[in-house]
């Protein structure tokens, strides 16, 4: 099965003439199936197409399918089901985040559309799966004149009363910082941690179960941060909440003053302590994005059903440059600002030859003008610390001189320290990068002092923020 799942991405060119041909063959039959009534040729049809597609593509019957925009690679076969992929957990030879002893499947289909002469990355996003359609036949859908639903569109994004926003459309260089909830139903733990960030950062991200583990939620930290007076970012994942339930929250979210979302797919449930948990995944990050820019620029849920408020919400995802494959990392940024990104931030970066590259092509394309782009940062405490990071947490990419250079300092941690205050100096000069998000678990008591160390906020104009007009990206 794998082998033909290979071959067909392999020989993608002649799968997509294949295609071509079954949608005129479809076209013609179109009279037949009228005759015959759609309803009635449904069930055969799903049979044979479960069968043939089952054989070449190991298809899963999503009943929309993706194959012609991923160079015939199954976009189902990922353990997360990302339809808009691939994640920012590719492993360095391309291996999948959650089965490393497979091939991502939208590297593979990167591959395959490099073999398929005039396809294009496709520039909006898929629409989530269906799961009133699974098992259903794309053929007879094709043969109606149907395909994927259209990808949702949304009117032009609107201005929220977000601080961080503010300071963003200001071009002020800002840093966020990534706070990690407690194990504790006590909110004076939370008031606690909070010390080492309050006054030190613009907006501190709340972490949704990060790697998989079970902490107080994002919601419930964002909401004692708000009674605290700071700007939360509430991470949203899309593993352990479907559609209803992540919509709600979006608007639980915003009435709490909530004003800034980071929409992410979220870490397979194996990586974290309840591995037997069942993953959902019913929306990926792209359609979550989507989902909540309908439900703040459209006033509607995904069903279509009005809101009475909608929610104003700056939206934000995550990116990763650092893992491959990296041409087609800027084209996926593209996409997630189609889907409502108006800020991303990145994964950590280690390797600023690689963030140049990436920050050539996003500007070559003009998406640092759509999108506010944060740079992941961070430091470590040593190299063995950075060992494992690199091997064990999928997406992180450390080059070896960074872990020669704390092998060899006489003090690892304030090594550490030092590279993350040179990285952030040497971030802060590229261009179109529109600041820095310091991730340090366990090291919350070292924010303050990269943020003073690196300079980066000390040149900040008084009140600038306040007085700038806000503005569309
Ligand atoms: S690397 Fe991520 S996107 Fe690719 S198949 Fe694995 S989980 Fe899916």
């Amino acid at each position: 099965m794998l082998a033909l799942r290979r071959w067909s991405v392999r020989h993608a060119a002649f799968q997509a003439r294949a295609y071509r041909m079954l949608l005129a063959l479809l076209g013609a039959l179109r009279p037949a199936f009228k005759a015959i009534g759609y309803a009635r040729a449904e069930k055969p049809a799903a049979w044979v197409e479960s069968n043939v597609k089952g054989l070449f593509f190991d298809c899963h019957m999503c009943g929309y399918c993706l194959l012609s925009v991923n160079g015939m690679a199954c976009p189902m076969n990922c353990p997360k089901s990302v339809r808009n992929g691939p994640c920012g957990g590719v492993r360095p030879d391309g291996g999948c985040e959650a089965k490393p002893q497979m091939q991502c499947v939208w590297v593979e289909g990167w591959r395959g559309m490099q073999r398929m002469p005039g396809a294009a990355f496709p520039r909006l996003p898929n629409p989530p799966a269906s799961a009133r359609h699974a098992g259903t036949s794309s053929w007879m859908r094709l043969a109606r004149g149907e395909h994927t639903p259209p990808p949702i569109s949304g009117a032009p994004a609107t201005t929220t009363d977000s601080r961080l926003e503010r300071l963003l459309r200001a071009g002020e260089f800002v840093v966020t910082a990534e706070f990690s909830p407690p194990d504790s139903a006590d909110p004076a733990d939370v008031s606690a941690q909070l010390g080492h960030f309050r006054d030190h950062v613009d907006a501190i991200n709340v972490t949704d179960g990060s790697g998989a583990n079970c902490h107080m939620s994002s919601l419930g930290v964002s909401a004692l941060l708000v009674q605290a007076g700071c700007e939360p970012v509430t991470q949203i994942s899309c593993r352990d909440r479907n559609r209803i339930a992540i919509q709600g929250d979006i608007l639980g979210a915003a009435a709490l003053g909530i004003r800034n979302l980071l929409c992410l797919t979220g870490d397979g449930t194996t990586v974290g302590d309840h591995a037997d948990a069942k993953p959902v995944f019913d929306l990926d990050s792209m359609s979550l994005l989507q989902a909540a820019r309908v439900m703040r620029d459209e006033g509607r849920f995904l069903s279509g059903r009005k809101i009475i408020q909608p929610p104003r919400l700056f939206l934000g995802g995550a990116d990763n440059p650092f893992v491959p494959p990296f041409d087609m990392r800027p084209l996926r940024l593209a996409r997630k600002i189609a889907a409502g990104a108006q800020f991303v931030q990145t994964q950590y970066c280690f390797d600023l030859d690689r963030l140049e590259a990436y920050m050539a092509q996003v500007r070559d394309e003009g998406l640092h003008e759509r999108c506010h782009i944060l740079i992941g940062v961070g430091p470590i405490a040593s190299a063995k610390t950075a060992r494992w990071l690199r091997t064990r947490v999928p997406g992180v990419h450390i080059p070896d001189a960074i872990v020669a250079r704390l092998e060899g300092a006489e003090n690892p941690r304030a090594e550490g320290r030092r590279i993350c205050v040179e990285l952030i100096q040497a971030i802060r000069g590229i261009r179109g990068v529109a600041g820095v998000h310091i991730m340090a678990p366990k090291q919350d008591d070292a924010i303050a002092g990269l943020v003073r160390d690196s300079g980066v906020l000390a040149a900040r104009r008084p009140g600038r923020a306040r007085e700038a007009a806000p503005s569309t990206p």
